[in-house]
């Protein structure tokens, strides 16, 4: 925590602010000497979600995802989240599982509107469902911005994705706009051109953000970089070593670049066969040594190595690899590792969260549902229900909720009876 008068705006935030800085307040993590019996000690190696302001020319970089396509409970495909100082927050793919580690973090909603794909893999935007109607759910009033690359066709690009998301998710969009609102169940896609080399996508607030081609499994993955108060992330994507990266990664205060398993250990612990570990690697992505030359040439204040299944069985391997080239500051990541960034220093935590984690009020109230949706009910399935007999169980805790809040029109059957 930096200061009290942080301490004071995160109680005032949320009831589940106050709790995490309480329990933060007698349960701080070991670092430092503590000199007397009921002394804590300096927080060194955790940070807790929601208690730390950001400074006016600060970055905080927090990995929701960093692992593979194959599912695991503990480690997410590939998210990033970007905070910058100004308030604004920048979602960097959001892979499958990746969304559960979003929502612990307890920031609302409102604030989680801006997604940048670098590609249309799965395990880099396969969540966004979860963000969409988890987010909607939960009270968030604006649209989703999905920004992302174009590919060769325009049925490879992500505007084509993000509308044909709609369309697999009409039923669930046209259900939910009906009995919630409408406007959140909106996706406004910008399209950029994936052979962009160092063009700007996004500049608001102070903020830029530009993008330049990758090499990976086809033509259209792309990287970006985001520079905020004099200070540059660059978050590579999926890509073999390319001359784009080498160039415009230069001098990034976090450089994220994948680094991959050696082939031995996708034919030992991943069951693929000897040539498709091989292409897996270290033709469509980076392996360990690659990934450390291109540090090496880079130069990064920090770099970060991730995509790759990060347990005691893998990571000290690719470890070695990654040090036969490159002897720079260096953060193996896994999911929930955090990076805070200053023109003095760059700091690598892990997040501690909950597991049961609720969604946080912003300050923009959703909408009302709209009157007048036409609803999706037939006469048949709507004659199905048991209202004789659930009605009369629900009545009085329905009366006493309705009185409370003055509620009015509660009646759903008949109100969707007299269409
Ligand atoms: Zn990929
Ligand atoms: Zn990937």
């Amino acid at each position: 925590m930096k200061n009290a008068a942080t301490t004071c705006r995160v109680i005032a935030q949320s009831l589940i602010g106050l709790l995490l800085t309480v329990a933060v307040g007698t349960a701080f993590a070991a670092g430092g000497t503590v000199t007397d019996p009921a002394g804590v000690a300096p927080d060194r190696y955790v940070y807790y979600p929601g208690t730390e302001a950001l400074a006016e020319d600060e970055i905080r970089v927090i990995a929701c995802g960093t692992g593979m396509p194959a599912a695991r409970r503990g480690q997410a495909a590939t998210c990033y989240l970007v905070e910058t100082g100004n308030g604004d927050k920048f979602i960097f793919d959001i892979g499958s599982g990746s969304m559960a580690n979003l929502a612990a973090l307890m920031i609302p909603y409102q604030y989680l509107d801006k997604i940048f794909l670098t590609h249309l893999h799965t395990d880099h935007m396969g969540d966004i469902d979860g963000l969409w109607a988890g987010g909607w759910t939960a009270g968030r009033p604006n649209a989703l911005r999905v920004w992302g690359p174009s590919g060769m066709t325009p049925e490879l690009g992500t505007k084509y994705s993000m509308d044909n998301f709609l369309k697999h998710a009409n039923w669930d969009y046209t259900t939910r706009k009906f009995v919630i609102t409408p406007i959140p169940g909106n996706i406004e896609t910008t399209e950029f051109d994936y052979k962009a080399v160092n063009e700007v996508v996004y500049q608001e607030n102070g903020v830029t953000i530009r993008s330049w081609p990758a090499v990976h499994a086809g033509d259209g993955p792309i990287s970006y970089s985001l520079e905020f108060s004099g200070m540059k992330v660059v978050i590579g994507g999926d890509t073999f070593p390319n001359k784009w990266f080498l160039k415009y990664a230069k001098d990034a205060d976090l450089a994220i670049h994948e680094a991959f398993m050696g082939p031995e250990l996708f034919v030992g612990l991943y069951n693929m066969p000897p040539q498709l570990a091989w292409r897996a690697c270290c033709a469509f992505h980076t392996s360990g040594q690659a990934f450390g030359k291109v540090m090496s040439e880079v130069k990064p204040r920090h770099a970060v190595a991730y995509h790759f299944l990060n347990e005691e069985a893998t990571r000290y391997r690719l470890y070695d690899n990654i040090r036969e080239t490159y002897d720079g500051p260096l953060s193996m990541a896994t999911d929930m590792m955090v990076w805070n960034i200053t023109k003095d220093k760059v700091t690598e935590r892990m997040a501690v969260s909950t597991e049961e984690a609720w969604a946080v009020s912003g300050p923009t109230r959703q909408a009302p549902p709209e009157r007048g949706q036409p609803p999706v009910f037939s006469k048949f399935i709507l004659e199905g229900r048991w209202d004789e007999g659930a009605q009369p169980a629900q009545k009085r805790m329905l009366d006493e909720f309705a009185e409370k809040y003055g509620l009015q029109d509660q009646d759903w059957r008949k109100q969707m009876m007299k269409k």
